[in-house]
């Protein structure tokens, strides 16, 4: 430079700015840079690394620098994996080189929502994503733009996509790729997502591949297995006490639950014994490091939960564990009405380990012996067990679930009570299809039929659910004379993920979706199954989710209510599935789907939100003796329920022997007129 006139040095220089490589990638620095929370943010104003100090080095490892190839995170629920981590990465590979990258979520849904509420708003607020994309303004319904979006310089690109659309994962190489909610991708006809999602990176030597997830079903979780061959690092905080390091488990932090003090729950250190407390959390998060727990893995991979998530405090985690649990007394929230009327979303034990631990849940896959369970309500204690036709005295909701078939219609009638309790009251065989005219005056009488309480007080049907999966239009043409907040549909999901219980949503011709259907809804089977035959195991009548039976079912009714066992299988590709079939070939399981129906109309009144407070008002009214002059209407003998009811549940062989006889005969004496 010493022999360059001045002007020469000033183009030199001028020059060797325009040159210099752009500072390597810092992710963090990005998020530092860009990212500002907003009012309705737990914590509103810029990020700051000090608060989520264990993102620094996941940000490294996703740096284009770094050379791995492949990065895991599995953990619990909004701790800012999104904002924090996927689309910071996105857009510090795009501010750093020319390329092509694809985001894949697990449904067009998912996808369509990400890049409306998360991915959009973060490209008109954050200057270093408004630089490469542009602010994303005008692209209203355009879905090229919103699902193809190329960079302004036009270098480059990003696809988002989705898992249940294998099309989408064909085509053009992609040097990062992006797989959002990973557990809940199925297989396709077309084959497993995963791998075609993987293989639009092959060509890259320096490509990048990161898997973020929530856990789901032990066995078949996706991102389990991914992480399982990780280098499986925690994150270890130093005890405030004693200085050893530990990583924040649940197993410690359960032992440390008390029921009655949920707002106390703490960590203890293992080293010195000392109780950790919440107030102690943010310090030691930020004195903490992550920890290799693998040391053979083949890439990282890190697992977080919600004890380390700074948005979140400790109490929440032993409230909702003591909502799953089913404890009472406790101080946990109360559910609004509105969360009653909408019941469908309510956490479930799988959901708790999913969403708040971050760990796989095991899910029961098949039922009791069913001769151990007949014996069990036969062989019961006098007094412990009900007559068929007869609903406990406490206070129940009484919903009727009703599986439909070619020459018959099988009615379950089911009293739910608190803690997830049931109790079958009765089943009953209607000897024709729903669509015929002694069909749907067999159901039109079970609705205005009354079952007897122990007490002797009579209780109508809160609500009845329908399968509408097989014969759809006898269904409704049936459902339409009464009101959908008496009688729902039903249909059965094939997918194993989402909520027990959503609305089905019509389509229009154009594709989109109209508002969503108050009367239909579809059904997680799959998980309700599992958690059923979870607690039809359960001996003692007031823990959490018991189920009792009526006596003199019958020994149909219990081998098809224990007929179906989870099987899980490896795919070619190495991932395993779960599917439910049947334990035996033959063996029906008629009795099992319409207890899922009854159970799904109990949902839907609230079963498993309801307030004790609730549950006590409603044994007030329906948990006591008739009023004065009311008992001598009917026959008050503790035996009219078993006279009442009708017959066995059909086998393949007692069938034929009962497709003459007139429906419910023997309920007529039964009903109120
Ligand atoms: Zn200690």
């Amino acid at each position: 430079m010493g022999f360059l006139t001045a002007a020469e040095r000033v183009i030199a220089l001028a020059m060797a700015e325009v040159m210099a490589p752009p500072p390597p990638p810092d992710i963090t620095r990005w998020c530092e840079e860009n990212i500002v929370f907003d009012e309705r943010s737990p914590m509103p104003g810029p990020f700051s690394i000090t608060r989520f100090p264990f993102l620094r080095e996941i940000h490294e490892v996703l740096s284009p620098e770094h050379p791995c190839r492949e990065v895991t995170i599995r953990g619990s629920a909004q701790w800012g994996k999104t904002v924090s981590i996927i689309q910071p990465t996105v857009a510090a590979w795009h501010e750093y080189t020319p390329l092509d990258s694809l985001v894949v979520h697990p449904t067009q849904s998912a996808a369509t929502e990400w890049v409306r509420n998360k991915w959009l708003p973060m490209r008109r607020q954050a200057p270093g994503l408004r630089r490469i994309f542009g602010d994303g303004r005008g692209t209203g319904d355009n879905k090229d733009a919103k699902f193809n979006q190329e960079t302004v310089a036009r270098n480059g690109s990003l696809k988002v996509a989705s898992a249940g659309s294998p099309a989408d994962l064909t085509g053009t190489s992609r040097r990062l790729v992006v797989m959002d909610d990973l557990s809940k991708w199925e297989m396709t006809d077309k084959g497993d997502p995963e791998t075609l999602a993987n293989s639009r990176a092959s060509g890259f030597e320096d490509a990048k591949i990161l898997r973020v997830s929530t856990p789901m079903i032990k066995g078949t979780c996706r991102i389990t297995r991914a992480f399982d061959r990780s280098d499986r690092r925690f994150y270890h905080v130093p005890c405030p006490h004693c200085g050893a390091m530990a990583p924040l488990t649940w197993e410690n932090f359960r032992k440390n639950i008390d029921p009655e003090r949920l707002d106390a729950a703490h960590f203890t250190c293992d080293s010195c014994g000392a109780v950790i407390t919440h107030a102690d959390k943010e310090a030691m998060v930020r004195a903490g490091r992550w920890v290799v727990s693998n040391p053979g893995g083949d890439h990282p991979g890190f697992h977080l939960w919600r004890a380390y998530a700074p948005q979140r405090d400790w109490a929440s985690i032993a409230v909702e564990y003591a909502q799953v649990m089913g404890w009472t007394g406790m101080t946990a929230r109360q559910a609004t009405d509105d969360e009653i009327r909408h019941t469908v979303e309510a956490e479930t034990e799988q959901t708790f380990w999913n969403d708040v631990l971050g760990l796989p849940f095991e899910q029961a896959t098949k039922g009791p012996d069913w001769e151990a369970l007949r014996d069990r309500v036969e062989n019961a204690e006098p007094g412990t067990v009900l007559d068929r036709g007869v609903v406990p005295a406490c206070g129940v909701l009484l919903t009727a679930g009703v599986d439909c078939q070619n020459d018959r219609t099988e009615v379950t009638i089911l009293a739910l009570g608190s803690n997830h309790r049931r109790w079958v009251v009765d089943h009953i065989v209607v000897p024709h299809h729903i669509g015929d005219e002694e069909g749907r005056v067999a159901l039109n009488a079970l609705l205005k039929a009354t079952w007897r309480t122990e007490l002797g007080q009579r209780l109508p049907l809160d609500m009845m659910a329908v399968d509408e999966g097989a014969f759809t239009e006898d269904v409704r043409s049936w459902a339409k004379a009464h009101p959908w907040t008496r009688v729902i549909l039903i249909k059965g999901s094939s997918s194993a993920s989402g909520p027990v219980m959503r609305p089905q949503q019509d389509r229009k011709a154009n594709g989109g979706t109209i508002k969503k259907q108050r009367r239909s809804w579809m059904l997680n089977v799959s998980q309700m199954k599992a958690d059923f035959y979870g607690w039809m195991d359960k001996a003692d009548p007031i823990e959490r989710g018991f189920c009792a039976f009526a006596k003199g079912l019958g020994d149909e009714y219990f081998r098809q209510i224990t007929a179906e066992v989870r099987v899980l299988k490896r795919a070619t590709s190495g991932v395993m599935v779960s599917r439910w079939e049947l334990a035996e070939p033959g063996r029906r399981n008629e009795c099992l789907d319409a207890m899922l129906y009854a159970e799904a109309a109990g949902r839907k009144l609230g079963w498993t939100v309801m307030t004790e407070a609730q549950w006590e008002v409603l044994a007030a009214e329906r948990g006591i003796a008739p009023q004065e002059g009311q008992a001598d209407l009917f026959d008050s003998k503790p035996s009219l329920g078993a006279q009442a009811t009708t017959r066995e549940p059909a086998s393949p062989v007692s069938l034929q022997a009962q497709t003459n006889k007139p429906a419910l005969r023997g309920r007529e004496r039964g009903r109120v007129s």
